[in-house]
């Protein structure tokens, strides 16, 4: 696989979230759809339909939501609470209303944040009938006693759950999967990121001629993943590893959460990556709450998924309000963010185990030719003849050249080139993943 550079033009970025962002998405209906069509001028997905009603394990596919309009007037006849000014002022998956009501009953179905008196907060109510309004706590304190029309011009009817797949095949089936939330409304980091950053990776990932086969998933958060699991449980052998790519936007440092197994190889690559490319950055152990990794690593599946994030979900005061806007989000984070994801790519990809074909001592390597061979090499030169004895020595089946690039503490690209040469010199042979691992 040839790694594209990293850096993309701002616009690419730019023109994307520019056009998502004012789509009311939720877990189904139009917006859902509005985006994925969006996404495949860019690349070639598949929208897959899961009918309301469906099974998706031990939880069942919601009707399919849509909206129109929602407001709240006050005696004037103004708009007091607007849908077309934010689609957050909906409280997601809110059922119809059409009625009059006094402050004092409409106040119950109102949300504001106190603590943060000019935002707009953002809530659902997937699996639970109601309906409601968020508005900034600011507007909240202007209402003034009297009636008020209500009107939620909403539709709650049995339909689809719809999601995007894009699979991306490379030399070989074992995949790589990376998969993204694409149910929020209006809202950048959470996860405008993550979309934008996942179908740029893709598009940048098609053009080249990966190893690996990538599974892209453009998936409502938690029951998108559960219906994917749902219907793909014979799959999932196929996945030697995975990312939950979300809130990748936001001006703070990269954070890691690893896969339950703790040391699978998506976990080892992005310690490594991290380390070796980021100045700050923080991994963080697995936990069961958080994004769809919950689903992934559930004990019966139990994937090598992590979770890519910068700053964790609910600890900067935007998240889940409207101030997560366009201007929260910057775009050296989404570029480094897209660098991460495609050195650790290039990782996998170049992580081969091999096998020693003279483990009995050291084989002689000048017969060979190796030094002539490595005589091309004038920078590391001392590092690549110490990084040959390393791979020689732990090229016993049961170590990747990662494993022997941590052991040795030499970097990756010298192991790696290391290990090329004695392959090139017929001293070490590539041995299947599938089976060393
Ligand atoms: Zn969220």
């Amino acid at each position: 696989m040839e790694i594209p550079p990293s850096t993309l033009p701002d616009n690419r970025f730019s023109a994307l979230i520019t056009d998502l962002l004012p789509i009311c998405r939720s877990i189904t209906g139009s917006g859902v759809t509005r985006t994925l069509e969006r996404l495949q001028q860019e690349i070639p997905i598949l929208i897959r339909e899961v009918p309301s009603g469906a099974p998706a394990l031990d939880w069942t596919v919601p009707n399919e939501w849509n909206i129109r309009d929602a407001w709240v007037k006050n005696s004037r006849g103004e708009r007091v609470i607007d849908f077309k000014k934010s689609n957050l002022h909906v409280v997601s998956y809110s059922t119809p209303v059409n009625a009059t009501m006094t402050l004092d009953e409409l106040k119950p179905h109102l949300f504001s944040l106190p603590a943060q008196p000019t935002a707009i907060p953002y809530r659902t109510s997937y699996y639970n009938e109601s309906w409601g309004f968020c508005l900034s706590h600011e507007d909240l304190l202007k209402l003034e006693i009297g009636n008020y029309e209500v009107v939620i011009d909403s539709e709650l009817k049995p339909g689809f759950l719809r999601y995007g797949e894009l699979l991306i095949k490379g030399e070989v089936e074992e995949e790589i999967l990376i998969t993204t939330h694409l149910c929020h409304p209006t809202m950048c980091n959470d996860n405008l990121s993550g979309l934008t950053v996942a179908t740029l990776l893709a598009k940048m990932i098609a053009e080249s001629s990966p190893h690996f086969s990538y599974r892209f998933l453009f998936i409502p958060g938690t029951i998108g993943s559960l219906a994917w699991l749902a219907a793909n449980e014979d799959h999932l052998g196929k996945i030697k590893c995975g990312l939950v790519l979300t809130g990748v936007g936001d001006p703070g440092s990269p954070t890691y959460k690893k896969s339950r197994r703790a040391d699978s190889v998506i976990d080892r690559v992005m310690e490594y990556v991290l380390k070796s490319g980021s100045p700050k950055f923080e991994i963080r152990n697995f936990s069961p709450f958080g994004y769809d990794e919950r689903q992934f690593c559930s004990p019966a599946f139990d994937l090598p998924v992590g979770c890519l994030m910068r700053t964790p979900h609910g600890e900067y005061p935007e998240y889940h309000t409207s101030l997560d806007n366009p201007d929260f989000i910057k775009l050296e984070s989404l570029q480094d963010t897209l660098r991460i994801c495609l050195r650790c790519f290039e990782l996998l990809e170049n992580n081969r185990f091999y096998l020693n074909l003279f483990p009995k001592g050291e084989p002689q390597l000048g017969k060979r030719g190796l030094y002539q061979a490595m005589g091309q090499q004038t920078k590391d030169r001392q590092s690549l003849q110490l990084a040959m004895l390393w791979v020689l020595n732990y090229s016993d089946g049961g170590h990747d050249l990662l494993d022997i690039s941590l052991k040795s503490s030499l970097p990756f690209d010298i192991v790696t080139a290391a290990a090329k040469l004695l392959e090139e010199c017929k001293v070490i042979r590539p041995i299947p993943s599938a089976h060393a691992m």
